[in-house]
């Protein structure tokens, strides 16, 4: 057995298969597979085999794209068939809310190029008479898709990794991992049959390998511990249970082909034909988690009892779907661990805090995702970055906060969600609130609705003070919701009046010591602002594109505070830790401290802004204490309002006058109360994140995590101004070498009176797809919808007229100038 290698991946079902297969296709000529037991032996054997394409998501779109396109061509390269039968794909809608998540979705579709139909009740009725449809509202069907052998299609790929050099090592179990500086050392135990356990024995292998990759599947709490990090892939059992032959199944196969899979999503099921009868598949409520610390040895290729009180509700509703089945007898069942993570998707990327290490757990679509997820990680891990923005994978999107219980039920949740309609405005219920900070009771009296960030509950808007727990809930919706008559009023407070907006969940770093300015400025893309001041810049991927979005506050010579997205708080930790190490020796001392948990943030915005903070500022000259003189735009000052020592910042993300309150976390409820007083006389109201997210479009503001990410560069996002070609920064010469592939703009939309952009829907010119938003929402200075995407760059150009397809019509969209609103700052820098 090789005992060193380029990359050992660790797993043998569908996921590390095809990590090993292409990692070879892209050039790794070492790279050894290992698996404990047999290929395939994990949740891959027993999986249904159906390859969605539906998702939400645009990276898993591209993910689930990829593999389906790859599945047609294995045959030819390796002479296995995986068995991949196209029979397409029919969703049904029962509702009009069913039909809009289609619409929705289908525009997100468009941006990825995956090809889709419409069918109506009679058109689907004409095609596959037994189906009942009265019923039906429609169907979106996709004839590209189906069903795959998932084992066949693992056997496929461990092929083609063999004839490109992997090699493959069956019945060893890695046992333990330790870093040695610039490589791995992997402890490998044989296993063994023994009672029909797979079992340890004495014999032992270390394998030093440059890069390991763990795809363990529902063994993934085991290797974290090994690890020693966190992960909330945390197995939940999944149900399809096999019927007999259907004769009316049969008579209709005689003059047609196989009908396609059958998503009954409202009854929360999908069905196939499975040799003469008929699969079902289900998605119910009360499936629990399992194997939250760890598989026992006697589970192998092993199932759990089948619960048919559990999908009761879903067999009855296979029933009336499809009448035909109604005698047909259970002929198999299968109840499986599926592997969860809290939303669904799998982590994916780079392990929390450790080199070389990448993880390829949690995933609950392993077969559709196989391919496309073995695809771009191995690009992450060859080239440095994937060619789509993989942020949403990322391990690092839960931290360290997360527990084992709160990743058992997120988990449990997110199973039962999977045909729940996926409203974009859903805040889903399970373990809150968890982390709250201390005003939280007071903006829930005042009718908070709150969403998650990072685990942080933040208001999203205030509804009606007795409005109770289930308002959120009923305001969901695909078109406008009852929420967005609330965000109008309180966009409105803030261009009119004032707004108190509570953003603590922003991540918050302070990195100080003799090397923090040198670092900086070589990590971070624009000129590091004098002390005192402030500077909007970004970190830089390796690949010259925008891994994060920083506000630096220069405290002192060699004292900076930085803020980024508050939904990445793990992630932004991960790099910029490992850039300081990688950097030090170079530099000099760096510390780095993550205050998050410190520091509470509130951003009052408003035209009376000032005249709030003036009451409460004590100072010598209170007067002129917030002047543009003595405080002017784009600075820092510590100041005091009241009691409470406040680093405040004069920036606004909404785009009007304002001022950012940084303040000790334990004096935030005494603050919130001095300023909900000092407020109370010029009209000032507490603002959600729903409406800052439309102000800050109005100013062109783009967002991490939606304009900014790993998928442009800085001067794609079109941003020159805070990228200072005049030095020398980590991902220079790639962001240059990259050009201007797309660039981002922003647009005025005269779309559907009753709907707004989501920020996912694909951008036309006349026939041509020449884009897609990547945020959305309503302007209340334009009176009409506001959106920001990506055009081919020679459209982002003021005036340019294009349009964006909304619930299946296109619009009229117009690029406007960079921030429409206010272009020239005059407002934001109001002197007082
Ligand atoms: C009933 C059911 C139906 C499903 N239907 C579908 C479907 O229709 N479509 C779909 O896309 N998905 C489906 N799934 C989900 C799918 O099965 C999984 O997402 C997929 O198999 C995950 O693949 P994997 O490679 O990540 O994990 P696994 O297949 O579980 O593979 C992990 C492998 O790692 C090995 N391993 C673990 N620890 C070690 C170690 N320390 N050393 C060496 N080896 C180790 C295990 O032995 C195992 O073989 C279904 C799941 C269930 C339960």
């Amino acid at each position: 057995m090789k005992t060193q290698v380029k990359a050992l991946v660790v797993g043998g079902g569908a996921v590390g298969t095809s990590i090993a297969y292409h990692l070879a296709r892209a050039g790794w000529d070492d790279v050894m597979l290992l698996e404990r037991d047999e290929l395939t032996s994990g949740s891959t054997w027993h999986a249904a085999g159906l390859l969605p394409y539906f998702n939400m998501s645009y990276a898993t779109t591209h993910i689930h794209d990829y593999s389906i396109r790859l599945y047609k061509t294995l045959e030819n390269e390796t002479g296995l068939n995986a068995g991949f039968s196209v029979v397409g794909n029919l969703r049904m809608a029962q509702t009009r809310a069913r039909m809009d998540e289609y619409m929705v979705y289908a525009t997100t579709a468009e941006t990825c190029g995956v090809p889709y139909e419409w069918l109506t009740p009679a058109q689907i009725k004409d095609r596959w008479p037994l189906i009942r449809t009265e019923d039906l509202e429609g169907a979106i069907f996709h004839p590209t898709d189906g069903y795959i052998n998932p084992a066949d299609v693992t056997m496929a790929m461990a092929k083609g990794a063999r004839q490109r050099g992997v090699t493959v090592e069956r019945k060893w179990q890695a046992d333990a991992y330790a870093w040695h500086g610039d490589h791995w050392q992997v402890t490998c135990t044989k296993m063994v049959e023994k009672g029909g356990n797979l079992v340890a024995s004495d014999e032992q292998v270390v394998i030093r390998a440059e890069h390991v990759v763990t795809a363990t599947g529902n063994h993934a709490q085991r290797t974290a511990r090994l690890l020693g990090i966190k992960t909330p892939a945390i197995p939940v059992e999944h149900t399809f249970i096999v019927m007999d032959k259907d004769p009316a199944l049969a008579e209709f196969r005689k003059s047609n082909p196989e009908h396609p899979v059958i998503r009954d999503a409202d009854a929360q099921s999908y069905v196939r034909e499975e040799r003469g009868g008929w699969i079902l598949g289900t998605y119910e409520i009360g499936a629990p988690a399992r194997f939250a610390y760890g598989v026992p040895d006697s589970f192998r290729a092993d199932l759990f009892q089948l619960d048919l009180e559990r999908i009761e509700e879903q067999y009855a509703a296979m029933i009336h779907r499809v009448p035909s089945c109604e005698d047909c007898g259970l002929k198999d069942d299968f109840n499986g661990p599926i592997c969860y993570t809290p939303d669904g998707n799998p982590l994916l990327g780079p392990a929390p805090g450790l080199r070389n290490m990448w993880l390829a757990e949690g995933f609950s679509f392993g077969i559709t995702a196989a391919g496309g997820a073995g695809y771009y990680l191995a690009q992450c891990m060859v080239e440095g970055e994937a060619e789509i923005d993989m942020a949403s994978l990322d391990p690092k999107r839960y931290g360290d906060w997360m527990t084992t219980e709160y990743a058992m039920r997120k988990n449990e949740e997110a199973y039962e969600h999977v045909y729940v309609l996926h409203h974009p405005d859903e805040e889903r219920p399970a373990c809150r609130p968890l982390k709250t900070a201390p005003a939280y009771d007071r903006q829930k009296a005042l009718g908070a609705q709150f969403g998650q960030v990072n685990g942080w509950e933040r208001p999203n808007y205030y509804g009606p003070v007795d409005a109770g727990e289930s308002h959120d809930h009923d305001s969901c919706s695909f078109r406008r919701g009852g929420w967005w008559r609330h965000a109008v009023d309180e966009a409105r407070a803030i261009r009119e009046t004032v707004g108190l907006i509570d953003a603590t969940a922003f991540t918050k770093h302070r990195v100080h010591g003799p090397g923090a300015t040198a670092f900086l400025d070589w990590f971070t893309c624009n000129k590091l602002p004098r002390v005192g001041r402030i500077n909007l810049t970004y970190a830089l991927t390796g690949a010259g594109t925008t891994r994060t979005e920083y506000t630096i506050v220069r405290r002192a010579e060699d004292d900076y505070y930085l803020v980024s997205s508050g939904a990445w708080q793990a992630y932004d930790h991960d790099y910029l830790c490992k850039a300081v190490d990688d950097r030090q020796a170079a530099f000099g001392r760096i510390n780095v401290e993550d205050v998050t948990s410190q520091r509470g943030v509130f951003a009052i915005a408003g035209p009376r802004s000032r005249d709030v903070l003036s009451t409460l500022i004590r100072d010598g000259a209170p007067e002129t204490a917030l002047s543009n003189k003595r405080f002017p735009w784009l600075s820092m000052r510590q100041i005091e309002l009241g009691m409470c020592p406040v680093m405040a910042i004069r920036v606004a993300y909404t785009g009007e006058l304002g001022w950012e309150l940084h303040h000790p976390m334990e004096m935030q409820a005494y603050l919130w109360d001095r300023l909900m007083d000092a407020g109370a006389p010029h009209g000032l109201r507490p603002v959600g994140a729903r409406a800052q997210n439309w102000l800050r479009q109005e100013k062109s503001y783009r967002a991490f995590g939606t304009e900014l990410g790993r998928d442009a560069t800085p001067l794609e996002a079109d941003l020159p101004r805070f990228v200072d070609l005049s030095k020398e920064f980590h991902g220079k010469a790639e962001m240059q070498a990259k050009g201007i592939r797309a660039k981002c703009v922003t647009l005025l939309i005269d779309g559907p009176d009753d709907a707004d952009p989501w920020g996912r829907e694909a951008l036309y010119d006349g026939d041509d797809r020449v884009g897609r938003l990547t945020s959305g929402g309503y302007s209340v200075v334009f009176g009409k919808s506001i959106a920001m995407g990506y055009v081919r760059p020679e459209l982002a150009v003021p005036g340019q007229k294009l349009q964006v397809r909304m619930f299946n019509r296109l619009w009229p969209a117009e690029v406007t100038a960079d921030s429409p609103y206010d272009p020239k700052n005059e407002v934001i820098r109001i002197d007082g």
